[in-house]
């Protein structure tokens, strides 16, 4: 037997559990400090009443011989593609039935997606990034080559012609950083995509947290998108889905790479590897699409939101540089006095007992960056930020 020696290569993930290791030590020093924690990537409002009733009637037919339902369809039931389909619709994006997969969320299928690609692929990655579109790179053993994100470009790489990517990495609104595409710098990476016969991930978990209409909420607002691009999108962060495990992925049937359509590719690796979420988190799922669903996520979503207001127009008063929070629970801002994501997460736990993320833990290009995060309560991000105001202005 032969492991899949890939796997070493992987760099251990010392991001949390560094964070955990220095936040237990600094507790254990000082039992009566109280500690925010605006690092969290996890929802933190419960589920809305209209999922949670959706899902107690559907756990009440399982319950029942007439209603019960075993094995459902493993590409989602249509009740939920429809819905989909219509949200899509609202944003002039038309899809077909049979280009929506429902999943156990964006996680599993950006990883399992890649069991359709061949290995000896080039793949372009942003620096920094969601930590899983590495790894599962890695794990196949991929070639990767980074796109570099910066203050210079807003955290937002554009396509470099001399780069020869075959699979392409965009998250946007993007964790960790927060920064969200336009619909021109989308054109143009759908543009090379084209020109490379690459095919984009397009990573839309935030799309939800958009709130400035011009910017896209979907790849397919794109004109050419559907001969590039595969999107996965989550309710995990739309509608307080982490626990629960929903998601959707979109492959276009005008998808096609030397004539072999990515859409049937992806069918026959579901229908062989995975066998559909179950019918009560569907049924939650589609209470999300409903007006009364809809009404009720907004309201959570609006909640995070005024978190994020309260952490950027702290910064804007500190005058200190960042990304995000406009469109994105993410906001990337630049650590105080040219201090290493490292010092300044120390510097903030001890001055301010406030635990943030350092930039770090996402890529080489997040050394000097720090992730803080709305989903804290509006209480403790207040009382974060008025913190960290009074640390810096000593
Ligand atoms: N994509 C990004 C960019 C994320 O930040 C996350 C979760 O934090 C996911 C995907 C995973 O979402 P899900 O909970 O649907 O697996």
């Amino acid at each position: 037997m032969k492991i899949n020696t890939n796997y070493t290569q992987l760099k251990e993930s010392y991001l949390f559990a560094g964070i955990a290791k220095r936040v237990k030590e600094f507790s254990e020093s000082n039992p009566d400090a109280s500690i925010i924690k605006m690092g969290i990537g996890d929802v933190t409002r419960p589920l809305c009443t209209a999922v949670v009733d959706a899902m107690k009637n559907a756990a009440d037919e399982m319950g029942k011989a007439e209603t019960f339902r075993g094995y459902g369809p493993e590409q989602g039931y249509d009740f939920l593609r429809e819905k989909i389909k219509d949200y899509y619709a609202e944003n002039s994006v038309e899809l077909a039935l049979d280009e929506v997969f429902i999943s156990d969320g964006a996680k599993s299928d950006l990883g399992n997606i890649l069991d359709i690609f061949d290995k000896d692929n080039t793949v372009l990655i942003p620096d920094p990034v969601y930590p899983v579109y590495v790894d599962t790179n890695i794990m196949d053993g991929r070639k990767i080559v980074f796109a570099d994100a910066s203050a210079e470009n807003g955290f937002l790489p554009m396509p470099d012609d001399s780069v020869d990517a075959d699979i392409i990495y965009i998250c946007s609104p993007n964790n960790p950083t927060g920064a969200a595409y336009n619909r021109e710098q989308l054109t143009e990476w759908v543009n090379y995509a084209n020109s490379h016969s690459a095919v984009i991930l397009y990573d839309a978990a935030y799309e939800s947290f958009i709130s400035d209409s011009a910017l896209p909420k979907s790849i397919y607002e794109i004109k050419g998108a559907e001969t590039c691009a595969i999107e996965f999108c989550s309710l995990s962060k739309t509608a307080g889905f982490t626990g629960t495990r929903c998601g959707y992925t979109i492959v276009p049937k005008a998808l096609v790479s030397d004539g072999v359509s990515l859409n049937k590719l992806w069918l026959r690796r579901q229908t062989t590897k995975f066998n559909g979420v179950s019918y009560v988190v569907q049924k939650g799922a589609e209470a999300i699409f409903t007006a009364e669903g809809r009404k009720q996520i907004k309201e959570n979503i609006e909640y995070y939101r005024r978190n994020a207001k309260v952490i950027t127009d702290t910064l804007d008063s500190l005058g200190i540089w960042y990304t995000g929070g406009k469109n994105s629970p993410y906001v990337w801002m630049e650590c105080p006095n040219n201090m290493n994501s490292w010092d300044f997460f120390d510097y903030l736990l001890k001055n301010a007992g406030v635990v943030g993320t350092p930039g770090e833990g996402f890529g080489n290009n997040g050394k000097n960056f720090f992730r803080l995060t709305a989903f804290s309560t509006y209480e403790n991000t207040q009382e974060a930020m008025r913190r960290l105001t009074e640390m810096l202005k000593k």
